[in-house]
């Protein structure tokens, strides 16, 4: 992989600094002229977008705009809406002993240059998402694309420097080893969204020049589905939240966690599902999405055979095309259970009831999501309470990240740090402390 960047990353980041150090970021005029200027490209050239979402996941167009294209619009706007009031220095209030004319206030300043490195699944939103809580809070960016979704992150190496301001915000295109060059660099702070194996890689880097991280990272979120719950509604929901983008989305439901009566339900309701949102044939639906690549491809098919299959189960490797499928009667100790499916397989895992559901939960890693489908007050209340995930959704898989203000963001083995709307204010800004004791 070549960098189509000629500059090397040591010039590209030195090049920022002497950049920020002018002051030129500072200015709020600045940063909301660049969210401008940003939200202009994703109109201008959505279309241009768009053909590079299909041409590297085969997302139709309807959810390139849904999922990437004016979710970063939103994204924006709420910031642009919100920045000043966020900016706003804020009082604290000061102990006697210091006098009742001293006064006390925390701001927030920008960090420096910060570095945002983005995967291959929602390439564009990924990416500019967290570019927007940089640049509103006033740093020089360096963004990095993913590599595997190789025609947007050309799209973005090409549209970035022609619309924001290129002493201050710079692409580097590229994979492993323009990264790594990356990271060998000082940044004021490193973003990273991915696997957890390059989350390593990533942090061991940034101790070296004590950088803080966001790690912004995946793993098996469970959808835990009661008997109380209608499941013609659940199923619909969710077979729209697995499947949308071929089951490569961080917050895609991973697997349905239920009892065996609930289970024996909900198979043909999620095969009816299947059928009314794609069709009898979803490889001739538009709204259907490839997977990235044959090495996914196959380690997807490889994990087809951990349980019965109730609907789907079949592809087609020169195509890309792995069916929405649903397994049943699965071992906890399958493949498809030992490592997150990031692809359109939703297995079916039972147990007796609630305690061993949270149990389950509880013996797992952390997941950056957890669904809750029931009309139980008690179920709600104690998943909330004795499990802990990076975000919760009662009824609804993935909609809890389009509300620009949650925090979004995982814990434990799914990421830390978290960002969106004023979260991403706070991410990318120190606040600083001030007192002001008048010498009068
Ligand atoms: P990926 O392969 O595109 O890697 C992510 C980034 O890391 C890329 O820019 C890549 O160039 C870089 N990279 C890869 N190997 C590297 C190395 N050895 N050193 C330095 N940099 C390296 O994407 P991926 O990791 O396959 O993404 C999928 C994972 O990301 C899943 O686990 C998914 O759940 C998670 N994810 C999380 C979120 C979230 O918001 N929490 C969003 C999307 C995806």
């Amino acid at each position: 992989m070549t960098a189509t960047s000629p500059e090397q990353p040591a010039d590209v980041v030195a090049r920022l600094r002497a950049a920020f150090r002018t002051g030129r970021t500072q200015p709020v005029a600045w940063r909301t002229g660049q969210l401008r200027d940003l939200r202009r490209m994703l109109t201008e050239k959505g279309d241009e977008l768009a053909d590079a979402l299909h041409a590297d996941l085969g997302k139709s167009r309807t959810e390139a705009f849904r999922t990437e294209i004016d979710f970063t619009v939103r994204e924006i706007d709420h910031t642009l809406d919100h920045l000043d009031d966020w900016l706003r220095p804020e009082p604290a209030p000061v102990p006697a002993h210091l006098g009742t004319d001293a006064t006390a206030w925390t701001r927030y300043d920008p960090l420096g240059v910060v570095l945002v490195i983005a995967p291959w699944n929602y390439p564009a939103q990924l990416l500019l998402a967290p570019v927007v809580g940089a640049l509103a809070a006033g740093n020089a960016v360096v963004a990095k694309p993913s590599e595997l979704a190789p025609a947007t992150s050309a799209a973005l190496a090409r549209l970035i420097p022609a619309y924001l301001d290129t002493e201050a915000v710079a692409v580097v295109e590229g994979g492993i080893p323009e990264t790594t060059a990356l990271l060998a660099e000082r940044f004021d702070h490193i973003f990273y969204t991915g696997n957890g194996t390059v989350g390593r890689v990533v942090m061991r880097a940034a101790a070296e020049h004590l950088t803080p991280v966001t790690l912004e990272l995946g793993g098996k979120s469970p959808a835990f589905v009661d008997a109380t719950a209608d499941h013609d509604v659940v199923a619909d929901r969710l077979v729209r939240g697995k499947f949308l983008n071929a089951g490569q989305t961080c917050v895609a439901p991973d697997y349905v966690l239920t009892d065996p009566a609930t289970a024996a339900a909900l198979e043909p309701r999620l095969a009816d599902a299947v059928k009314n949102v794609y069709g009898t044939d979803p490889q001739t639906s538009g709204a259907y999405g490839r997977i990235v690549n044959e090495r996914h491809f196959d380690r997807l098919t490889a994990l087809l055979g951990s349980g019965r299959v109730v609907v789907g189960g079949t592809g087609d490797r020169a195509d890309k095309y792995l069916a929405p499928t649903v397994l049943a009667d699965v071992d906890p100790a399958s493949p498809v259970m030992r490592e997150e499916i990031f692809g359109p397989i939703l297995p079916i895992v039972t147990v007796a009831g609630l305690d061993e559901a949270i149990g389950f939960i509880n013996d797992r890693d952390k997941p950056l999501a957890l669904y809750v489908f029931s009309e139980s007050a008690e179920a709600r209340a104690r998943i909330a309470d004795e499990t802990s995930s990076g975000g919760l959704g009662y009824g609804l898989p993935l909609a809890h990240l389009t509300v620009s203000d949650l925090p979004f963001g995982g814990v434990g083995e799914s990421g830390m740090g978290n960002y969106h709307g004023r979260y991403s204010l706070e991410t990318f800004s120190h606040r600083k402390a001030v007192l002001d004791k008048p010498l009068g």
